[in-house]
């Protein structure tokens, strides 16, 4: 089945996906809160303009949505933080998790402490503390080129990724994750025994694990609460993860090839 290559998603952050192309020099953009990312100097680069809370919309929120989209919900459930900037009551469950997560109080609100938390996560270059772009990278041309989006779009899907991964590696207990497959082009894909054609790898959106000493089973379940839409089955020798339903380039159906677990 052939499919159309699609645009922007219409749910697409333009601001995000602003701040990625300018790291990636895909794009000039003046007057956008990106000096930190753009200079690389910043530990914490995001510029939080106040405190958030229900009710609070606007860019700081989808932010923060991509920030806590790992703490989606308590139990196996299928359902993730929608990315919209508008800080509803999943948003607020999300954040306290988050805060629980990290020895915050569960208040529901991003104060400046949460802030604090939240940026720690985020190294210089834009990607997440405990993962590198280079590990999500097209193991053949060590890039971004080639998919079925532009290198902007991927990197961004990538951003998105790291942060729920985030949320995996705390609730296995802070254990190392290895990624073994990213982003893939096209004609890497290609190459590769029994590779989905329209895999959400080709678009940045999916990655594969596999952690010492912890069962592909045990990364599943932690990935049934941290709003991943596409699991395979955890019989493979990796366990591989996506984010399908929340872009329009799959078949926009929940995929736990193993069921609830
Ligand atoms: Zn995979």
């Amino acid at each position: 089945m052939s499919r159309q290559t699609p645009d922007i998603p219409s749910g697409f952050d333009r601001r995000a996906f602003l701040r990625t192309a300018v790291v990636g020099g895909a794009a000039a953009v003046a007057g956008l809160a990106i000096a930190p990312l753009l200079t690389g100097t910043a530990a914490q680069a995001y510029p939080w303009t106040g405190t958030l809370q229900q009710g609070s919309t606007g860019p700081d929120v989808t932010e923060l949505q991509i920030r806590v989209g790992g703490w989606a919900a308590d139990s196996a459930t299928k359902t993730y933080v929608t990315v919209d900037g508008d800080f509803g009551p999943a948003t607020a469950a999300a954040v306290k998790r988050f805060q629980t997560a990290y020895g915050l109080s569960a208040t529901g609100v991003v104060d400046a402490g949460t802030q604090t938390k939240l940026n720690a996560l985020e190294s210089t270059d834009g990607s997440t503390l405990h993962f590198d772009w280079s590990e999500f990278v097209d193991h053949v041309s060590g890039n971004f080129e080639g998919g079925k989006v532009d290198a902007a779009t991927v990197k961004e899907g990538v951003r998105r990724l790291m942060y729920r991964l985030e949320a995996i590696r705390v609730k296995i207990g802070n254990k190392p994750m290895t990624v073994t497959s990213g982003f893939r082009s096209v004609a890497h894909n290609a190459t590769i025994p029994g590779a989905a054609t329209n895999s959400m790898h080709l678009y940045g959106v999916a990655a594969d694990l596999v952690v010492s000493g912890v069962s592909n089973k045990t990364i599943y379940q932690k990935a049934e609460t941290s709003g991943f839409s596409g699991l395979e089955a955890y019989t493979e020798d990796h366990q591989h993860v996506d984010l399908r339903i929340e872009y329009p380039y799959g078949d926009q159906a929940w995929w736990w090839q193993s069921g609830t677990v």
